[in-house]
């Protein structure tokens, strides 16, 4: 039997809903919504306009950031006592920059099945169209609101070498494409903006030509940002690395220091000019 088969009682389900578009919501989710004995959502009145628009009318009970601790107590005593819960926030994957990680943990302090249900997630679904690599990513939340804590934490990602994902808030929007820009270097971006809606848009170019396009009206609305990967840069041996070659290649092969430049210049990736300042640094060295 499939794992989404049969309502289970004494069970947690983490119900994924949409971000926008009400149809993205899948046939199983429905059905753990319809069949449900409770709904704890983050939004009630929010989460009612979901249920409406599928015939759904499972009770519903508010769960959210600042009742999470003392709800979540209430809603384990009735899976303890055999009821299916199933846990939504406003909007896409509960827990991924929502609440539901403290009713998730004390679920599974309690050993109460905790059951995922799958859908819709921003930050998924901005990746899956960005068209950067995405077999590994580095999510990163909502940056520091901040300006100093922000680049602060931006700094931090600057050796990162995998796309990275962040969600934004439209009042934010620009400083926070400004110090990307800034403190990451002027990197391909994505800004993917009111994903599945009616005025959904996908910018994509520099962070600096993203930044010169984005105009005030441009800047409402709900934001995903990918950035590319940072370019692998060549990391050259060191200086005395690249001296005790040459001079291995002059004592040891006989090569003329001239060759043993060209050599080592080509082997490493490195301008021969440069490898040819360290060679003269040995030349003086040895003349003195
Ligand atoms: N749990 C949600 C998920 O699975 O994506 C994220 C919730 S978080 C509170 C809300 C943020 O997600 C927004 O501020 C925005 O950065 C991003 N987001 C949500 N819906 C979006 C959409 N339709 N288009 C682009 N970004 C969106």
């Amino acid at each position: 039997m499939d794992a989404g088969a049969a309502k289970k009682p004494g069970t947690l389900y983490v119900v994924a809903t949409p971000i926008g578009n009400l149809e993205d919501i899948t046939l199983r989710a429905l059905r753990i919504l319809k069949d449900a004995d409770l709904i704890a959502a983050e939004d009630t009145r929010h989460t009612r306009i979901l249920l409406r628009a599928h015939n759904i009318d499972t009770p519903l009970v508010s769960l959210h950031e600042h009742n999470e601790k003392e709800r979540s107590v209430r809603i384990l005593a009735r899976i303890r006592g055999g009821r299916t819960v199933a846990y939504v926030s406003d909007a896409g994957t509960p827990c991924i920059s929502d609440p539901g990680h403290h009713l998730v943990c004390a679920a599974l302090a309690e050993r109460i099945p905790v059951v995922p249900v799958p859908g819709a997630c921003a930050l998924v679904a901005a990746l899956s169209a960005s068209g950067f690599p995405a077999d590994a990513f580095m999510f990163c939340g909502f940056l520091p609101a901040k300006g100093n804590q922000r680049r602060r934490f931006l700094e931090t990602l600057r050796n990162v070498e995998t796309t990275l994902v962040f969600y934004e808030s439209p009042s934010r929007i620009a400083a926070a494409v400004r110090d990307m820009c800034d403190i990451l270097g002027d990197r391909e971006m994505v800004v993917a903006r009111e994903l599945t809606k009616v005025f959904e848009e996908i910018a994509r170019g520099r962070a600096s030509e993203i930044l010169s396009r984005m105009s005030e009206a441009k800047s409402r609305g709900e934001f995903t940002v990918i950035l590319e990967p940072v370019k692998q840069k060549s990391v050259f041996p060191a200086d005395e690395d690249l001296r005790n070659e040459l001079l291995r290649l002059v004592d040891e092969k006989s090569l003329s220091l001239r060759d043993a430049v060209a050599l080592v210049a080509e082997r490493v990736g490195m301008p021969r000019k440069k490898v040819y300042a360290i060679a003269l640094k040995i030349r003086r060295n040895s003349d003195s």
